[in-house]
């Protein structure tokens, strides 16, 4: 199996540590407000990856992890915690947050056919395991005390800037003045924040009360699940420069050694062709995509019709697409279920081997999906072909192993009915009550009924 590390800048054999098991760690959700569709790809990948190398018979341990607190407003330890800034917000605890948003995240992946991780440890669950890996490198004069928290000491480091390639010394000429002027660069970044009397989530420490740097979470979550040296370690190619570099940087100096073999990142999903953004209101959540009559798999179809280290770029016209490739793949699964032809020897075993060669260089499913529906379209109905989709699925994770239930109790909603939802989004936008009651009254008619809720507008049959 060839996987491209980051590290490196190849794709190269992946090799396991101990013959036949693989560990591996996963950046998780930073649980202050609904997981968008991009987060969601990067979880689709993580997962694709994960049931390939259980494919190949590994034995896999995965951790993921759930931040729920530390994690600032900017990568570079700058403004408010997330969690605290949504918690004021909503006028709820950050305990509070997390644990909503943490359940809604659950139910997404799982929408999605994205298997839960082995281990899903929490921040604000593992303090004092960060507060060990702080003292340590504070001992090991890897880190330095300011008014303001711990920082790490990246000149210290010579490693630093090796997963990004980024040139330190053009990075501190070119810096912009930097707000903490205690730091020693400006690229340090803390490793344990002082917290004030009126900050919410805080914890005792050598240093006084405070808490977690976001970049220390997963080295010490990672090393406690995985232990010091582990396979591979998986994350959106946005925390390449940053993230990740701080925990190779903190690792390896704890360590004196690489702490992980393999950095595998996936690329973003763009909307429209660029960065999602609230302001122009195409952030896009799980309920946004089922509201207008998807399949939360018609998502998952679409991202997997893009190689992961490529962008993908989102728009409804790609997902209604996605959907009715989709449902078609469906009924040509049953063609073989219901099929009785014989094929030829040998047949399935190319169709087999077509595929695990896509899925092992570099877990290339758009061209698996090729090999998909070349059996689909295979002139011969038969259930040895429907067997091998069944097996296939195993790595895709459509449920086309359901394709009979989901054809009986099909969705009923249709492209016009999905229109018309679409239009009376617009016309609510456009403050056009009169059209949007019109349209919904017409919707009534054909058994469909809206209802609008903070997350967006639902619809269910009648
Ligand atoms: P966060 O909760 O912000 O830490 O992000 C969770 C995961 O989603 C991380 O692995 C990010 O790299 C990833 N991510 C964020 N935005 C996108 C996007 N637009 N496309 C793909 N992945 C993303
Ligand atoms: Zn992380």
């Amino acid at each position: 199996m060839k996987l491209y590390n980051t590290l490196t800048r190849k794709k190269e054999e992946f090799v396991p540590i101990v013959p036949g098991k693989v560990r591996m760690y996963s950046c998780g959700p930073t649980v202050y407000g609904y997981a968008h569709i991009g987060n969601m790809r990067s979880y689709i990948f993580m997962d694709i990856l994960r049931k390939v190398l259980k494919y190949n018979g590994y034995e896999l341990k995965s951790v993921m992890n759930i931040t729920d607190v530390g994690h600032l407003v900017s990568d570079a330890d700058e403004g408010e915690d997330k969690l605290i800034k949504s918690a004021r917000e909503q006028q709820k605890s950050p305990w509070e947050i997390a644990e909503y948003y943490t359940d809604i995240f659950f139910r997404d992946i799982k929408a999605l056919n994205i298997e839960v991780p082995d281990i899903v440890p929490k921040a604000t669950d593992h303090i004092s395991e960060m507060l060990e890996f702080v003292e340590g490198l504070v001992d090991k004069g890897y880190g330095y005390e300011t008014s303001d928290g711990i920082y790490f000491d990246i000149r210290k480091f010579k490693g630093y800037g090796k997963l990004s390639r980024i040139d330190l010394e053009g990075q501190q000429a070119g810096a912009r003045v930097d707000v903490n002027d205690e730091k020693h660069h400006p690229a340090d970044f803390a490793l344990w924040k002082k917290a004030s009397k009126e900050h919410i989530m805080q914890w005792p420490s050598p240093w006084g009360m405070g808490y977690p740097g976001w970049h220390i979470e997963c080295s010490a979550m990672g090393r406690k699940y995985l232990g010091d040296l582990f396979d591979i370690h998986t994350g959106g190619v946005d925390h390449i420069p940053i993230h990740h570099e701080n925990e190779i940087a903190q690792s390896e100096a704890l360590l004196g050694k690489p702490a992980v073999n393999y950095w595998v990142h996936g690329e973003f999903l763009l909307v429209d062709n660029g960065k999602m953004s609230k302001s122009l209101g195409n952030t896009y959540t799980l309920d946004d995509l089922t509201a207008k009559g998807f399949d939360p798999l018609a998502f998952r179809y679409f991202c997997l019709n893009a190689i992961y280290r490529n962008k993908l770029n989102f728009t409804w016209d790609a997902l209604q697409s996605a959907q009715t490739a989709l449902d078609r793949l469906y009924e040509g699964v049953l063609t073989h279920k219901n099929g009785a032809d014989e094929i030829e020897p040998g047949v399935a075993e190319a169709f087999m081997k077509e595929f695990e060669e896509a899925i092992n260089d570099d877990l290339n499913i758009p061209k698996a999906m090729s090999t998909i529906w070349n059996i689909i379209r295979n002139p011969k109905k038969s259930k040895e072909l429907f067997q091998l989709l069944i097996e296939m699925d195993k790595i895709l994770g459509l449920d086309i192993d359901k394709a009979d239930k989901k054809n009986a109790d099909a969705d009923p909603i249709t492209e016009e009915i999905r229109k018309l939802i679409e239009e009376r989004q617009k016309a609510r936008k456009e403050r056009n009550w009169t059209l949007a009651d019109k349209i919904r009254d017409e919707l009534k008619v054909m058994g469909i009924v809206l209802e609008d809720t903070p997350d967006g507008v639902k619809w269910k049959r009648v």
